[in-house]
């Protein structure tokens, strides 16, 4: 029997081996939570034009130079500018000029002071009539409340680099310049495939000897999570046919990655290898982690393929600590996995391989408490249901006795 692998180098070479997916071009709104495959420059100023950040008159700031609330500074109103016009004229000294928020500032203008400084009351909102003269109760700095054009982004800056994630904020930013459409990064197909003579879909009912197929409908939501497409397919029977089936028909819709479960543990009907090993280059790998040994790793016919173990809780933590960086690499994203720090409450055990073990996690006295979900067979569905994160016992180290630090991986968003 050869070694088991490490974790760290099994991943390593599976991340050297997946390939990042081509381009392709969407409508703004659909790039949302997509990656960005090109630098987006601006081709103007934002703001465009410089704009009141208030509703208030705009002046010659050194017009206001003596005014306070016992001795108002009397100007005439000139102007009246509103949002969404252009403004034309020049406001000369000793004169304002009534001014919403967002509105162009007139040249000549060097400051807005707001209307609640003023003697004005546009309590009856912005249709108030225009008066002829307005009070002003304060003096005002040279741009105060001044929007500049440009302040925010400068015409020819690169304002997001490729690889970058969008967000809505980023959706606004590419709406703020002008761009109804943009290059991202292609979302994985993920193609998800089950066999086996026990497994029967939601629909079925449940005859003995049978249980339900639960790893195509979590791989399905997992790899969606991590931004791919999925495809779950029938499940397969334990017979070569039904199985060469399954695999020709997940190759015939052109998939960018393919995950089957079952069919690698030791004991399994080896039917899957087979089949495995008829149309693809696959390894089996035995690594040194609990859950999830055994591991079939490679291509068929040029796609990147992984045979998860078919245990539920295995198929689920060998997707997080494998699976989900390689796909955040095909799909271009940042391959960061979130992890804390945390306190064992009680003992913790394992075997010598490497443990993720699944645990809550409560702050107690500002620390962070991992506590394990009760049983943690790698049969058992619910210790994932129940986990907030995976703590990780290394290799060699038998026990973690209560009180010591560990890394937990983060598997969901947790009040910390
Ligand atoms: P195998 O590798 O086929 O021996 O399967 C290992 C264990 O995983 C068995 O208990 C299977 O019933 C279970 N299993 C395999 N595939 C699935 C699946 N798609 N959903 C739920 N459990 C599964
Ligand atoms: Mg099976």
């Amino acid at each position: 029997m050869n070694p088991l692998l490490n974790v760290d180098d099994a991943l390593s070479k599976i991340l050297g081996d997946m390939l990042t997916l081509e381009a392709e071009t969407v409508s703004l709104p659909d790039a949302h939570d997509r990656v960005l495959a090109e630098d987006i420059v601006s081709p103007i100023d934002l703001p465009p034009f410089d704009n009141s950040a208030m509703d208030g008159y705009a002046i010659r700031y050194g017009d206001s130079a003596a005014a306070s609330r016992s001795n108002p500074t009397r100007l005439a109103v000139a102007m009246d500018i509103m949002a969404g016009s252009a403004p034309d004229g020049q406001l000369e000294a000793g004169a304002a000029a009534r001014i919403m928020t967002g509105a162009p500032i007139p040249s000549g203008a060097s400051a807005v002071i707001p209307v609640e400084d003023t003697d004005d009351d546009w309590s009856k909102g912005e249709n108030s009539p225009l008066p002829a003269s307005v009070s002003l109760y304060r003096s005002l700095r040279k741009g105060e409340n001044i929007r500049r054009a440009g302040e925010n982004i400068k015409v020819g800056e690169t304002i997001m680099k490729a690889g970058s994630d969008i967000g809505p904020a980023e959706v606004g930013m590419i709406a703020g310049i002008g761009r109804p459409r943009v290059e991202v990064i292609r979302q994985p197909k993920v193609v998800i495939l089950s066999s086996g003579d026990e497994l029967v879909d939601i629909y079925d009912e449940l005859s003995p000897g049978k249980i339900r197929d639960t790893n195509g409908y979590t791989l399905a939501a997992l790899a969606r999570q991590a931004g791919g497409v999925p495809i779950r397919l029938p499940i397969a029977k334990d017979s070569l046919d039904s199985i060469r089936a399954l695999y020709r028909r997940a190759l015939s819709i052109s998939p960018d990655l393919l995950i089957s479960t079952a069919g690698v543990s030791v004991g399994a009907a080896d039917l899957v290898r087979v089949v495995m090993d008829e149309l693809g280059e696959i390894d089996f790998w035995r690594i040194n982690m609990r859950p999830g040994k055994p591991l079939a790793y490679g291509t068929i016919q040029g796609v990147p393929f992984f045979g998860l173990p078919g245990n539920p809780v295995s198929t689920m933590v060998t997707f997080e600590v494998l699976v989900r960086p390689a796909l955040a690499k095909i799909a271009g994203r940042s391959i960061s996995q979130r992890r804390v720090k945390a306190t064992a409450a009680d003992d913790m055990r394992s075997d010598g391989r490497r443990t993720y073990a699944r645990v809550t996690l409560t702050r107690e006295d500002e620390r962070l408490i991992a506590r394990a979900t009760g049983i943690q067979s790698s049969g058992a569905l619910m210790s994932m249901v129940l986990a907030d994160g995976l703590a990780i016992i290394a290799e060699d180290q038998e026990v973690v006795r209560a009180g010591s630090e560990l890394d937990v991986l983060l598997l969901r968003t947790v009040n910390l």
